[in-house]
C-alpha cells in the first residue's frame, strides 16, 4: 500500500467514525465485488454501533447467485432515500454515472468516499480510497474496516471473500497475487464457508441456463486475423428459455476459453439502454482502454461499455483491437 493509499483509509475511517449519517451505495447492475464490499463495510459500521443505510440505483433487484449474502435484506431502495447524507460511500464505482439517480445524494454529501480499484477511476468524490493494483475494492474495503478497528465477523469476512473470489474469478486472474491468498486465508480463518459461497456463485444454475449457452455459444465468431471470439444474446434468447438479464453474466466466462483468441467478447442486447459489451483479454490486448474509448472503463483483462447497436459495438472492439495490434 502506498503512503498516498495509507493516508485515504485512515482519512475515510475518521470521516465514517464521525458522521452523522452514512448512506453506502454499490454501482448499478451490483455484482460480487460491489455488493460484497459495501455489505461488508455495512456490518463493521454496524460493529461500531453505526446505522448506515446501504443501497444501489434501479432496478432494485439483484441476480439470485448473491441471495446468500448476509445483509442482502437490510438494502434500502433507492426511492426510499433521504435528500442527503453526511456521508455518502461508494463502492467499485468507477465514474459518477455509474451511480445513475443516486449521483443526486452523491453530490450533496458534505464528504463524498470513493472506494475503487479501476484504473478508469475518472477520480471524483471528496476521499477517493483508490487503488488500482487491488483485485477488489473488498479489498479496499478490507483496510478501512481494518482502519475503523473493527474486527472481522463472520458476516463481514464472507462479504470481503465474495468480493475477493468474484473478482479474481475463483483466484485465476492476474490480480491473483500472494497478497490475495493471504487475505483470504485471513477470511477463511473468521469461518468463512469457502465451498457454500463459490457453490452460491459460480456453481448453480436453472437447467434452462444449459439451452441458453447452447444458443450462445453455437452463434460465436472467431475472427482469427485479430485474435477475437464474440458471441452475442439479446431479449429473445432469455424469453425463449424464460430466464432474466442475470443469467447471462457467466456466459463470458465459456467464451474466453477459446485458445485462438487473445481477446472475447459478449454483446448483451436486453433494453432500450444500449448494448451492454463485456471484454474480456489474456494478456496483450488492453481492454480497458478500448472500453474508456467507449465511455466504458473497467480494468486491462477485464473492461466493458455500453453501445447503441451490435453493429457498432462489435466494430467498435474490431477498431480498438486493431489499433493495438498496429493494424491501422
Ligand atoms: P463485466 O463485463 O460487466 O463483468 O465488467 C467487467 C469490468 O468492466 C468490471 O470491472 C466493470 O466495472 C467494468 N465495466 C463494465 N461496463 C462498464 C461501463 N459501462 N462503464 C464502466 N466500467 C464498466
Ligand atoms: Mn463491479
Ligand atoms: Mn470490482
Amino acid at each position: 500500500m502506498t503512503d498516498e493509499l495509507a493516508v485515504a483509509v485512515a482519512r475515510s475511517a475518521v470521516a465514517l467514525e464521525g458522521a452523522e449519517s452514512i448512506l453506502l451505495c454499490a454501482h448499478v447492475n451490483p455484482d460480487g465485488d460491489a455488493l460484497g464490499s459495501m455489505l461488508a463495510a455495512f456490518w463493521a459500521l454496524r460493529e461500531l454501533g453505526k446505522d448506515p443505510v446501504a443501497t444501489f440505483p434501479a432496478p432494485f433487484r439483484t441476480a439470485d447467485v448473491y441471495r446468500f449474502l448476509p445483509g442482502l435484506d437490510q438494502l434500502t431502495p433507492p426511492d426510499r432515500l433521504r435528500d442527503s447524507y453526511d456521508v455518502v460511500t461508494v463502492f467499485d464505482v468507477a465514474a459518477p454515472a455509474r451511480l445513475h439517480e443516486l449521483q443526486h445524494q452523491a453530490h450533496r454529501a458534505n464528504e463524498l468516499i470513493v472506494v475503487d480499484h479501476h484504473v478508469s477511476n475518472t477520480d471524483f468524490g471528496t476521499l477517493p480510497v483508490v487503488d488500482p493494483h487491488a483485485a477488489a475494492t473488498g479489498q479496499v474495503a478490507q483496510r478501512i474496516i481494518g482502519a475503523l478497528g473493527v474486527a472481522l465477523t463472520k458476516d463481514i469476512a464472507t462479504c470481503l471473500y465474495t468480493a475477493l473470489v468474484a473478482d479474481t474469478g475463483r483466484f485465476l486472474y492476474r490480480t491473483t497475487t500472494p497478497e490475495v491468498f493471504r487475505e483470504a486465508a485471513d477470511l477463511a480463518d473468521v469461518g468463512v464457508d469457502v465451498t457454500e459461497v463459490s457453490r452460491h456463485l459460480f456453481e448453480e444454475s436453472p437447467f434452462a441456463y444449459l439451452s441458453l449457452l447452447a444458443d450462445v455459444i453455437a452463434g460465436a465468431h472467431l475472427e482469427e486475423d485479430l485474435g477475437l471470439v464474440w458471441a452475442s444474446v439479446d431479449r429473445d434468447d432469455l424469453d425463449r428459455h424464460g430466464l432474466t438479464p442475470d443469467h447471462a453474466e457467466p456466459i463470458i466466462d465459456m467464451v474466453r476459453q477459446t485458445q485462438e483468441a487473445s481477446v472475447a467478447c459478449l454483446l448483451k442486447d436486453f433494453d432500450s439502454d444500449g448494448v451492454r459489451v463485456s471484454l474480456r483479454s489474456r494478456n496483450d490486448i488492453d481492454v480497458a482502454t478500448i472500453s474508456i474509448a467507449e465511455g466504458g472503463g473497467g480494468h486491462r483483462h477485464a473492461a466493458g461499455f455500453t453501445a447503441p447497436s451490435v453493429e457498432a459495438a462489435i466494430d467498435a472492439v474490431r477498431e480498438g483491437v486493431r489499433r493495438q495490434r498496429g493494424l491501422g
